[in-house]
């Protein structure tokens, strides 16, 4: 009899720890029967799955390729190489950085490049669709610097490019970001860099959330226009969890410096390597249809929800993403978004530009369909998700648990014809 002492390394997760191998399995099964609407949120590939769980985590990699602090980089450097060279590519930058952790940190890393603590910085404020790090108080990012924040147009829900210069010519901000979390019209990066260049501010552009919809030329891209620009890599880029930083080359250097050793250690090889991986996925005619196909979704889905009276900021949409207003449904965002994820579909409370109600019960939810395209549906499926979201919002509103149990059912059954890469693991 072989006496087995310590843990049995080769043994798989099942074997070795039932309870989170249960765990995992479940949130498979959960992103399988939900319709996914949370905007920034996707289904990888299988091929991006396996690169995310490999040896690659095992290696400490500080610094940059061909310039290490440890040995045994022949492949990791080579790994590195292939993202930043895909990355380059893909976008058209003259640079690329793979390693910041997530969209938050390479923000982070923005400031320390090129700010001092108590310079001003201008950004979109969060309630009205902008990002924590772009100077909003609660955040490192508005304690430590001097912050100025633009809105939207009360009546248009639009940026208001006239209200952006007039603040930027009386706050001189020495970085402004454009980009944001809640925006569902383009970007008009050219706008912006106009602005930066007579306040003399450095622009940023954001991307996290359409950075595939720029790889798929479904949104105009910010290069040429935005120096700098910051993005996620597994919103509609449908990658691994991480960021990216690109720019041209006069902003190259201090950005890789407050990366490394600004900010961070060692870089995720095993996400670099996923991230690789997505680039290339995103480089492929496929994902330009996928990009456009967002679109065509979103377009549909906005449609449909305002046949059935919902209010949507702006009106509608131009990318992936729908903020809607349920002020006129006398529901609040959050009882909403719950009993809509009950009814298995899921999305995110949100506050609208100028809510009446509070930061943590707003008026608003959030919808996007990055994660559904994925899936495979077309707007033909869109009516019926607006259909079950109609009556979900009002069996909500009478508290009618059956309803939205009824609807959770229906919502499974339809989406087993819609498999999800990972899942069930093979
Ligand atoms: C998601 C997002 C981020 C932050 O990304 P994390 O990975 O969550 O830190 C930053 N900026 C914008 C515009 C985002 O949408």
């Amino acid at each position: 009899m072989t006496q087995r002492t310590g843990l049995d390394l080769a043994a798989r997760l099942a074997d070795a720890d039932p309870e989170i191998a249960r765990l995992i399995e479940a949130e498979g099964r959960r992103q399988f029967e939900k319709i996914r609407l949370i905007p920034s949120e996707n289904y990888v590939s299988q091929a991006v799955l396996e690169a995310t769980g490999t040896v690659l985590t095992n290696k400490y990699s500080e610094g940059y390729a061909r310039k290490r602090y440890y040995e045994g980089q022949q492949i990791i450097d080579e790994v590195e190489e292939l993202a930043v060279a895909r990355a380059k590519e893909l976008f058209g930058v003259e640079h690329a950085n793979v390693q910041p952790y997530s969209g938050s940190p390479a923000n982070l890393a923005i400031y320390l490049a090129f700010m001092q603590p108590g310079d001003t910085v201008m950004g979109m404020s969060l309630p009205m669709g902008g990002h924590l790090t772009h100077g909003w108080s609660v955040s490192a990012t508005g304690k430590w610097f001097r912050s100025v924040q633009y809105s939207v147009g009360r009546e248009t829900g639009r940026v208001d490019l006239d209200e952006v210069r007039e603040i930027a010519r009386a706050e001189r901000p020495k970085l402004i970001f454009c980009g944001g979390t809640a925006i569902p019209r383009l970007i008009d990066f050219e706008g912006y860099a106009e602005i930066a260049r007579e306040v003399d501010a450095l622009l940023v552009a954001d991307i996290a959330h359409i950075a595939g919809l720029i790889a798929g030329g479904a949104h105009p891209s910010p290069v040429g226009h935005a120096p700098v620009i910051s993005t996620t890599t597994h919103k509609t880029l449908r990658g691994p969890r991480g960021a990216m930083l690109m720019s041209d080359q006069e902003h190259a250097k201090p950005l890789d410096r407050a990366v490394f050793p600004g900010l961070q250690g060692g870089p995720h090889n095993h996400t670099t390597a996923a991230i690789a991986v997505a680039l290339k996925e995103a480089a492929t005619q496929e994902f330009t249809a996928y990009a456009g196909q967002i679109v065509e979704n979103a377009k549909a889905l906005a449609t449909a929800l305002i046949e059935r009276g919902f209010d949507l900021v702006s009106g509608g949409t131009d990318n992936h993403l729908i903020l809607v207003d349920l002020t006129n449904k006398d529901v609040g965002g959050k009882p909403a978004a719950k009993a809509l994820d009950r009814a298995g579909i899921e999305l995110n409370y949100n506050t609208v530009p100028y809510d009446t109600r509070k930061p943590f019960d707003p008026s608003g939810i959030r919808i996007g369909t990055p994660a559904v395209t994925t899936r495979g549906l077309t707007p033909a499926h869109m009516a019926q998700i607006a259909a079950w979201m109609d009556e979900a919002v009002e069996a909500g509103k009478k508290d009618d648990g059956e309803a939205l149990d009824r609807i959770a059912a229906d919502v499974r059954d339809f989406t087993k014809a819609f498999p999800i890469p990972g899942w069930p693991a093979s």
